[in-house]
């Protein structure tokens, strides 16, 4: 298959299709005439990450985070095997770096170049996340982008933006939200959003 960085930009949304998603159509089309791979396998594997998948398995990893403090630290330090105890492997995960939000830092994700996302913890990217406003100004004016999404942050919250690639894809671990005490991870994952783990969100 083509780079293996461009392999996931299927959908487009209302925007006009790309050279990339026409080039991507182009070549399924030629793959399939030739027998080469099956339609219903390439739906199968878009259907699994976009309704199977879906930001619900980073929402546990986040409560387990939250919840478990030698999990957290694990998570920190090598998110790919962290996560990986939690079963959540596959395409598009394999090196993952886990971000922590704290009252001082607040962390966003982004992919510059086209539209690099962790698929094992939060599905398919959304539609804004491939946009390129989004993916130029993320950078330029994070603050501005925050406060698009309704995201103010406090002067003195340092802003930090990271820029996923190929090689490795990002997961905010949100803070926990106040009032969340004695609540079992699955409440807690029920409080996690997948803007929260892009990091456009807090909670
Ligand atoms: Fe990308």
């Amino acid at each position: 298959m083509a780079h293996d960085h461009h392999d996931h930009d299927h959908h487009h949304g209302q925007e006009p299709p790309s050279d990339m998603a026409l080039r991507v159509k182009a070549l399924e089309s030629l793959l399939v005439e030739k027998g080469l791979v099956d339609p219903a396998a390439l739906d199968a594997i878009v259907e699994h990450y976009e309704h199977k998948v879906g930001p619900r398995n980073g929402a546990r990893v986040v409560a387990k985070a939250w919840s478990d403090p030698e999990f957290r630290r694990r998570l920190l330090d090598d998110a790919s095997d962290a996560i990986a105890e939690l079963g959540y492997l596959g395409r598009q995960g394999e090196h993952m770096v886990a971000v922590e939000n704290t009252p001082e830092v607040h962390n966003l994700v982004v992919c510059t170049l086209c539209s690099c996302y962790p698929w094992p913890v939060l599905g398919l990217p959304p539609t804004w996340y491939k946009s390129s406003p989004y993916r130029s100004r993320a950078v330029i004016d994070p603050r501005g982008v925050l406060a698009e999404f309704g995201t103010e942050l406090p002067e003195d919250v340092e802003v930090r933006v990271w820029d996923s690639t190929a090689e490795v894809r990002y997961l905010v671990i949100p803070q926990r939200p106040a009032g969340s005490e004695g609540l079992d991870e699955e409440a807690l994952a029920a409080m996690v959003t997948r803007d929260g783990m892009i990091g456009t969100a807090r909670l």
